[in-house]
């Protein structure tokens, strides 16, 4: 290729080559725009349409009857969505399990395996997790009559973007039980290395939990491999499961068989269920650690949706958004060297999870005239831009439109035409 970087033909070029590029067609790109927030909310797939819609056909053509019969059998589904998933992080089929939301399978979680003993009885997280995880933490704490402000311990970060893995051991001490932390940060998107903290963990005999959220559906984990005790993550973002659609749950085999924390019939062998019994016998994988009657119409799309990414591979998937971003970069670094933009996400390829983070003073105004020109952003409060380029849905061609339009917006000041604050949801 002859073309130079920063050319809209280099950028075409690209795209010609994408053995990724045919899943474009099977999505609903809002018109006349240029989609970067699929790692808030992935859009949706003709696929994910169409399994919801076959959950749908079950409840109008069999009643009840659809718990056992049509498309898919509502009772297995949760189990059904687990093993489609398992490929994605790297486990056993039975490991996984589809059902709750990020929030309530952390808590479930460490309901059931954070067992503060003696003085081995702190969490540690860090201080740069998404709040929700942090919430959560300290509510679990205090239901165990422990006192947030001294026994959850949150690890700084050295420049307010990323985290030092070594900073985390040194602060994995005697008194720390439970260790929950992401696996790719929600803002710079630093990514984790969940195999070294693991095996850091373990040898001082603590349990460890990753949020995915940031990290399904765009980056390959080995979770069995690596020994990860637990995960947990939504399936709104990069796997474009629909607002709202049911989380999922990771239980490493070893754990299996530990009675759930927060029980309820859902997490039943599913032979014994409708005996109705008032003793539970609960499931003897990652099933056991559901609660109530799962919400089917938030799972179906999974099913479409989870269907497209075994087709196109997670490796594959990773190759393509490494490419995106690291061009992305590139177009950044060329074009907008002029106008004060941060790089503030790691630009190693190992670091990096799947989106650009900037940093500008008049970032939310920036985003604000990126939408007023059809480029959906994502504003961080307070100087925070995140660009997500996806593989199944954004083209290169995409990319380098996005650049020429911040040029503008830069060059052009069209960002003094909005208010320098965040909206209600940001
Ligand atoms: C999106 C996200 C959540 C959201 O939690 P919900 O219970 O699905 O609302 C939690 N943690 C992280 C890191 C996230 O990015």
């Amino acid at each position: 290729m002859t073309e130079p970087l920063d050319s809209l033909d280099y950028a075409k070029n690209l795209d010609k080559k994408d053995t990724l590029r045919h899943f474009r067609s099977e999505f609903y790109i809002p018109s006349n725009t240029i989609y970067l927030d699929g790692n808030s909310l992935g859009l949706l797939s003709k696929r994910a349409e169409h399994s919801l819609q076959e959950v749908l056909h079950s409840w109008k053509t069999l009643g009840i009857d659809g718990w056992t019969q049509g498309e898919h059998p509502w009772y297995y589904l949760s189990e059904t969505l687990g093993e489609m998933s398992a490929s994605l992080v790297g486990a056993e089929p039975n490991e996984v399990i589809v059902t709750g939301s990020t929030t309530t399978n952390l808590h479930q979680i460490l309901s059931t395996f954070y067992q503060p003993e003696g003085h081995k009885n702190k969490i540690l997280a860090d201080e740069l997790n998404f709040p929700s995880d942090i919430y959560a933490l300290k509510s679990q704490l205090q239901l165990h009559g422990l006192q947030p402000e001294t026994h959850l311990v949150q690890v700084k970060s050295r420049d307010g973007h990323t985290l030092h893995e070594d900073d985390i051991v040194s602060a994995m001490t005697e008194d720390i039980a439970f260790i929950v932390l992401p696996s790719v940060l929600y803002r710079s998107g630093q990514i984790l290395d969940m195999e070294y903290l693991t095996r850091e963990a373990h040898k001082r005999d603590i349990l460890i939990a990753f949020d995915l959220c940031h990290s399904i559906g765009a980056v390959p984990h080995c979770l069995s491999k690596w020994n990860v005790d637990f995960a947990f993550w939504c399936n709104y973002k990069h796997l474009n499961g629909g607002p709202g659609s049911v989380a999922s749950l990771y239980v490493n085999q070893k754990h299996f068989n530990t009675s759930p924390g927060l029980a309820g019939w859902f997490g039943s062998d599913k032979n014994k269920q409708f005996d109705m019994e008032h003793t539970m016998f609960p499931a003897s994988d990652a099933g056991a650690y559901q609660i109530g009657t799962p919400h089917l119409l938030s799972a179906a799309p999974l099913y479409g949706s989870l269907s497209m990414f075994n087709e196109a591979g997670i490796e594959n998937i990773r190759a393509k958004s490494l490419k995106m971003t690291e061009y992305f970069m590139e177009l950044i670094d060329k074009q907008l060297h002029f106008y004060d933009f941060q790089i503030a996400n790691p630009q190693v390829n190992e670091k990096r999870g799947a989106h650009i983070y900037l940093e500008h003073p008049e970032a939310a105004r920036i985003c604000k005239a990126l939408k007023a020109n059809h480029v959906i952003p994502d504003f961080r409060s307070p100087h925070g831009i995140r660009l997500a380029p996806v593989p199944l849905y954004n083209t290169y061609e995409e990319i380098w439109k996005t650049v020429q339009l911040l040029k503008r917006i830069m060059d052009e000041k069209l960002y003094k035409k909005f208010s320098n604050k965040r909206d209600v949801i940001a």
